[in-house]
């Protein structure tokens, strides 16, 4: 078996030397448990976190373990009554090849339905975190401006397009000119705007004539301090993620303490500003599965992934991640 571990926790932006590939015996399913072989591998910002020896939402990877990510497996050998041979399930089995199961929390798929990769993508974590977010929290109305970075992404591209199904106009934010050609004509936000260019705050207040009503959070940084002052009142702020903050080192940036600011405008502009993580709303999933599933069929929510062949580049690609060089829903194909 070939794992990869966690071998140290990273300062700043992680190194292929955190990482550690190892080969294993290939284990022995004991009764009650099943033998799966990793189809694909899901690589997620929120990895970063786990690397971490931080307290948050969830237990950090301890050094020496297999760093944990979602993923879609094969049975090949079951010794459990609800799976045989060939199934195919998502799991939560980290960066490996082969690894055991007791049946608990996998989800059969049916590859006739999607290709299955989408389940670790716009039918997944990442779809179902914009759906969730993006409807239960930002509710957007017909005619308003939501704006959301990371636009190529596997969670801000669903943001935008479910945007505008809702009606609402979507303007993306996202690195270099091929991705926002992408944002634009692929999946048709109505207007796209590069974070790198240096009159970028322009640009966004000169597509955001109307303000800002519902700012999908998943950046910070920069980008949060242009679209602070396009805020209208009322709007809401669902807060996704700070990617651009993951490896920050909390001296690296003093800056001026904006705090007293933000405070004054959440009370002046009644702003709703609403951290989630989206498991909260896992009731909801059977909705979005449905509900997604029909927008894909019709053509209205398009996805793009990004698929790097082989596990033992996984490390590099999670470091591109970090970086933006993915281009759409980062899936390792092991
Ligand atoms: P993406 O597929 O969008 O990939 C990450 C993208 O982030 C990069 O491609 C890059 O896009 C952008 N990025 C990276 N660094 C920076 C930076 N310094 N400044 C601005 N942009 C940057 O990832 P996901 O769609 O999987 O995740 C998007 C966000 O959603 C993340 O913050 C993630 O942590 C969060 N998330 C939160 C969940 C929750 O439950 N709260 C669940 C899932 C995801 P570009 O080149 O266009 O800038």
């Amino acid at each position: 078996n070939q794992q990869i571990l966690l071998a140290s926790r990273p300062t700043g932006m992680p190194t292929p030397e955190n990482f550690r590939i190892v080969q294993t015996p290939v284990p022995e399913p004991a009764d009650g448990q099943l033998l799966l072989e990793i189809l694909y591998l899901s690589l997620d910002p929120y990895m970063r976190g786990r690397m971490d020896d931080a307290k948050s939402y969830a237990r950090p990877v301890e050094i020496g373990a297999v760093m944990e990510g979602g993923t879609v497996a094969r049975v090949i050998r079951s010794r459990h009554s609800e799976y045989a041979p060939g199934d195919i399930v998502l799991s939560h089995s980290g960066w490996q090849r082969y690894a055991l199961s007791d049946g608990e929390n996998l989800r059969k798929l049916d590859p006739a339905l999607a290709p299955i990769s989408t389940a670790l993508g716009v039918l997944g974590m990442p779809g179902f975190t914009a759906w969730a977010g993006l409807l239960q929290i930002g509710q957007p109305k017909p005619g308003e401006t939501v704006v959301v970075a990371a636009a190529s992404g596997a969670v801000g591209s669903a943001v935008g397009q479910i945007a505008r199904i809702q009606g609402a106009r979507a303007v993306g934010i996202a690195g270099g000119p091929e991705k926002c050609a992408f944002v634009r004509d692929e999946l048709g936000f109505d207007a796209v705007i590069d974070h790198r260019a240096p009159d970028f705050a322009q640009q966004l207040a000169d597509a955001c004539p109307k303000g800002i009503d519902v700012y999908f959070e998943n950046v910070g940084g920069q980008v949060w301090d242009a679209v602070f002052p396009l805020l209208n009142d009322f709007a809401r702020i669902p807060v996704c993620g700070l990617i651009s903050q993951y490896n920050a080192l909390p001296q690296a940036e003093p800056g001026p303490d904006k705090l007293a600011l933000l405070m004054r405008d959440v009370l002046k502009k009644s702003l709703t500003i609403r951290g989630f993580i989206q498991r909260e709303f896992a009731a909801l999933r059977p909705s979005f599965l449905r509900e997604a599933g029909q927008w894909i069929e019709e053509g209205r929510l398009r996805y793009r992934e990004d698929i790097v062949d082989g596990l033992e580049r996984a490390p590099a690609a999670f470091i591109d991640l970090l970086q933006g060089r993915n281009f759409g829903k980062l899936v390792i194909k092991v």
